[in-house]
């Protein structure tokens, strides 16, 4: 039983405050769901927790139990056991999936019958094959790209899975796939998810334990699946504040000169 343990997390971009104060754990075999608005700061939650460059940590802590995450690079948080399905995932050209997962599975240890893991996960998941030795992402579509990131998971088997809107661009055969497989990870092989979403039917197969809003960069409420649907029909109105108006008169009457 591991935990991911993120405390306090506070990031800047270009010189502005996005993470403002995230605290959140996860255990070994739980799914964790965090909802919000676009542009809330979810995206740069999970490039923050996985090293990417360009980000500016100004405060707290990201563990995988007792190693801090924060000091390492990318490889080494990868070596730590995390993953992070990215929400745009990136296109290598000259890169074969094949070896880029082969290289992976060899730095992490135990690479016997690579090639037949490849070919299970990719079966289990409905993904043909030959993508495998196509160049990682390039000329493929959105869901294409969602597989083969789900593909690397069930491969390359970390502990602790950041999910940054895997449902996005997978149409309803290939979402049932992919969320099944996850869920069998959690509960075969004890990953612990924390699973970016905007829509709760990522969450017919893939059952979460906590629910939790993500507005203005930090975590506003926390609660059992039920939130999921509320959210999806009630929207984040509740943790948003209202946008500013110049004018109080202006949306009474849309025609109404603003300076009069
Ligand atoms: P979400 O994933 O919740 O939609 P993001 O984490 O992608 O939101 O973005 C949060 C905010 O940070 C947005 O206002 C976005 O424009 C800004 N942001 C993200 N990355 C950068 C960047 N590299 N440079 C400048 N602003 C950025
Ligand atoms: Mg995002």
């Amino acid at each position: 039983m591991s935990q991911l343990i993120i405390e306090g997390l506070r990031a800047a971009v270009d010189g502005q405050e996005i993470l403002k104060g995230v605290d959140l754990v996860v255990g070994s075999g739980e799914v964790h769901a965090v909802m919000g608005p676009n542009g809330s700061g979810k995206s740069t939650l999970s490039h923050v927790i996985a090293g990417r460059p360009g980000y500016e940590v100004l405060g707290g802590s990201v563990r995988i139990d007792d190693v801090e995450l924060l000091d390492k690079p990318t490889w080494q948080r990868a070596e730590a056991g995390l993953f992070l399905a990215m929400q745009y995932p990136t296109e290598v050209p000259g890169v074969a999936l094949r070896d880029m997962l082969a290289a992976s599975v060899r730095t992490l240890g135990d690479s016997s019958e690579i090639g037949e893991r490849m070919r299970t996960e990719a079966e289990r998941i409905g993904f043909g094959s030959q993508f495998l030795e196509r160049p990682l992402n390039v000329d493929l579509s959105g869901g294409e790209k969602k597989r083969n990131e789900t593909l690397q998971l069930g491969v390359l088997r970390p502990a602790f899975a950041i999910l940054d809107e895997l449902d996005s661009g997978l149409d309803v055969d290939a979402l049932r796939l992919v969320s099944r497989r996850v869920e069998e990870a959690t509960s075969e092989e004890g990953l612990g998810v924390l699973a970016i979403t905007h829509y709760s039917r990522l969450f017919e197969q893939l059952k979460p334990d906590t629910v939790h809003v993500f507005a203005d960069g930090k975590i506003q409420e926390s609660g059992g699946p039920e939130l999921a649907t509320e959210l999806e029909d009630t929207g984040y109105e509740r943790w948003v504040s209202a946008p500013a108006t110049t004018s109080a008169g202006l949306l009474d009457d849309p025609f109404a000169d603003p300076f009069a």
